[in-house]
């Protein structure tokens, strides 16, 4: 499996995941689940959810694997 940094993107927020540092906690898989699933291929999913709880959930992730960056005040 390639240990690229992924990222998406939407107009307010980009998240970047390294699957470097993942510890396959499944904090985000339990806490977002409509946003974070592994069964797609693209498996982070913007539109789910809006941008506070994706903020909210990229923030409890214990191994900094995910990451964000708003890009509206
Ligand atoms: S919360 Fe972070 S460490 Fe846990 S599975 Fe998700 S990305 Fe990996």
């Amino acid at each position: 499996m390639s240990d690229r940094v992924q990222s998406y993107e939407t107009d307010e927020i980009v998240v970047t995941f390294d699957p470097g540092k993942c510890i396959h906690a499944a904090v985000c898989l339990v806490g977002l689940p409509a946003v974070f699933d592994v069964s797609r291929k693209r498996w982070i999913d913007l539109r789910n959810a809006d941008a506070d709880a994706v903020m909210g959930q990229v923030d409890a992730c214990p191994s900094g694997a995910l990451q964000y960056i708003r890009k509206t005040p």
